[in-house]
């Protein structure tokens, strides 16, 4: 087991003047960032559950570690067929709290399900798009002037005493009409009422990254239309299944979910 140890670490030293990790979001749902000099690459981050990749667009490029992980992930950086970098990561524990919530369930009938599942495709589609970078900010910016948590990433959702899925953004309680912040500049993709989120605004910054805002009482910007970090982009509300005025905030990578505080602490 020590000898196994010794080669773990031994092999996370595996350092290529081409690739530099430049953060330690090393936690489940952590988004990182890494300098990657060689072109035609792409990252691989492999989990006992799961093999995610992400392209690299620019000199600095991200990675995600997905919620689901093992006590160890590795990072590949794949050129032509070829692993030209290899570190173990030992990844940090996170405790996530279990959230019970009580909401008036609507009878989903036929046609309901049916728009949830087009809708559920819609929002994988345009998450998980690569563009080109579209933002100058060196850190996200807070979506709300104050932040008061009501229910963190990653919470486990008891939903009407049923265990549902992991709650995939942060809540945070605001008055009815509290203006919402872009994130970072980028293009709205989508700008629209779904039935779980109500009134949705995502954007797309580039690189694959993409934050989203949901249960808008206002939606003030239009598909299709370039924002400003820190721009108005609607009011908070309650609309879609939701328990009382709050903003849903969720930010994505390559259509992974991140955790947002972890992705706060990062120098872009
Ligand atoms: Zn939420």
């Amino acid at each position: 087991m020590q000898i196994i140890l010794f080669l773990l670490v031994l092999a996370g030293f595996g350092l290529c003047s081409e690739v530099k990790i430049l953060s330690d979001n090393f936690y489940p749902a952590g988004l990182n960032v890494v300098k990657i000099k060689t072109k035609n690459a792409y990252i691989e981050v492999k989990t006992d559950h799961k093999t995610l990749k992400f392209p690299i667009y620019d000199e600095i490029s991200f990675f995600a570690i997905p919620y689901w992980t093992g006590k160890i992930a590795v990072l590949n950086v794949v050129s032509e067929g070829r692993v030209i970098f290899r570190k173990f990561i030992k990844i940090k524990k996170r405790k996530y709290p279990v959230s019970k919530i009580t909401v008036n369930e609507r009878k989903l009938t036929k046609e309901i399900v049916k728009r949830i599942k087009n809708e559920n495709r819609i929002l994988r589609k345009k998450l998980s798009q690569y563009t080109q970078k579209k933002f100058t900010e060196s850190s996200f910016i807070k979506p709300l002037k104050a932040l008061s948590i009501s229910t963190p990433f990653g919470a486990k959702r008891i939903i009407n005493g049923k265990k549902r899925s992991v709650h995939w953004g942060v809540d945070f309680k605001a008055p009815e009409g509290t203006e919402v912040y872009a994130s970072l500049s980028g293009r709205v993709v989508l700008a629209r009422e779904l039935f779980y989120t109500g009134k949705t605004v995502v954007i797309d910054h580039g690189m694959g990254l993409h934050t989203l805002y949901a249960h808008l009482s206002k939606i003030t910007v239009k598909e299709g239309q370039n924002v400003k970090g820190g721009q108005v982009i609607g009011k908070v509300g309650s609309t879609g299944r939701s328990t009382g005025p709050h903003l849903h905030f969720g930010i994505y990578l390559g259509g992974v979910r991140v955790d947002p505080y972890l992705a706060f602490r990062l120098k872009l």
